[in-house]
C-alpha cells in the first residue's frame, strides 16, 4: 500500500527524541508522502513544517496560523505568509479556521483571520486545510461568501448533511483516527457517503490514535488502522482507499507541482 497521510505535525515536541525513527516508521508501514502542518506554536514562528518539507523530498508542507493563535497574528505575519505561499514546497494555507471549543483567541479575531488568510490563499491559488471545532455554521458561512477555491476538512468528525453541505462547497473530507471509536457512528456514515475522489486520510499526529493505539502518541505509520477501517466502512479493500486517497491528494495539493493547471478554480 502506497498511503498519504494529509495532515501531521512532525514538528510537535513530542517526536523531539524520535523524529528521524517515526518517519522512517511511517515509510516502512507504507506512508510514502506526509503533508507537514505549519502552525507550530503560531507566530512569529510560520515555518514549522517548511523545516521538515526541505529536509525530506516526501514530505509536503502547509502554512498559516491556527485559529487558536489567531490573536498573535500580526501585518508582518501576513505579509510573511504570503511569502512563504510561494514556497515550492508549501502545497496549501492551513490549518485555519475557527474553534468555539477552547477559544483560545476571541472570535471575532479568529474569524478576521481566518477571512484573512482565504484571501491570501486565493491570491496565492492554494488550497486550504480547515480546522473547525463547535463552528460549524460561521465557518460555512465565511466559506460560502468568501471560497471558490479547494481545500481538506480536516479531521472530518461531522453528521451526513455536514458532509454533504462541505462537499457542496468543492471541499474533500479527511477522515482520521475517530473513525475507528466505537462511538463515532455519525462519522463513519459521512464516510459512506463521501465520493470517491473527495475522500482523504490523515493522522493529525500527534493527537487523536485510531484504535487500538487508542490513548498513545500517534504518528503516520498508525494511518493504516484508519485505512482498514474505513474501507470495511466503504465495503473496499484497504488498497483501493490508499489508492483514492492517494490520487486526490496528488490532484488536490500537487496540481502545481505536478502541472496539470488545474488552478482556474480558484477566484
Ligand atoms: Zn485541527
Ligand atoms: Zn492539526
Amino acid at each position: 500500500m502506497k498511503l498519504v497521510d494529509s495532515h501531521c505535525h512532525l514538528d510537535d515536541e513530542q517526536f523531539d527524541a524520535d523524529r528521524e525513527e517515526t518517519i522512517a516508521r511511517a515509510r516502512a508501514a507504507g506512508v510514502e508522502m506526509m503533508m507537514a502542518i505549519g502552525t507550530g506554536g503560531g507566530p512569529p514562528d510560520l515555518e514549522a513544517a517548511v523545516r521538515l518539507a526541505e529536509r525530506y523530498r516526501f514530505i509536503h508542507a502547509t502554512v498559516g496560523v491556527h485559529p487558536h493563535d489567531a490573536a498573535k497574528a500580526t501585518e508582518e505575519t501576513f505579509a510573511r505568509l504570503a511569502e512563504l505561499a510561494r514556497h515550492p514546497k508549501v502545497q496549501a494555507i492551513g490549518e485555519i479556521g475557527l474553534d468555539y471549543h477552547y477559544d483560545f483567541s476571541p472570535r471575532d479575531v479568529q474569524r478576521a483571520v481566518f477571512e484573512r488568510q482565504l484571501a491570501l490563499a486565493a491570491e496565492a491559488g492554494k488550497p486550504v486545510v480547515i480546522h473547525t471545532r463547535e463552528a460549524w455554521e460561521d465557518t460555512l458561512e465565511v466559506l460560502r461568501a468568501q471560497w471558490r477555491g479547494g481545500g481538506i476538512m480536516h479531521c472530518f468528525t461531522g453528521t451526513e448533511q455536514h458532509a454533504r453541505e462541505a462537499l457542496d462547497l468543492g471541499f474533500h473530507l479527511a477522515f482520521g483516527g475517530v473513525l475507528t471509536f466505537p462511538k463515532a457512528e455519525e462519522t463513519r456514515q459521512a464516510a459512506r457517503i463521501t465520493p470517491a475522489d473527495r475522500l482523504l486520510v490523515e493522522t493529525d499526529c500527534p493527537y487523536l490514535a485510531p484504535v487500538p493505539k487508542r490513548g498513545k502518541r500517534n504518528e503516520p505509520a498508525f494511518l493504516v488502522e484508519t485505512v482498514r477501517r474505513l474501507a470495511e466502512v466503504r465495503g473496499v479493500t484497504p488498497e483501493t482507499i490508499a489508492e483514492q486517497t492517494y490520487v486526490n491528494f496528488q490532484q488536490l495539493c500537487l496540481r502545481v507541482w505536478a502541472g496539470n493547471g488545474k488552478l482556474d478554480n480558484f477566484q
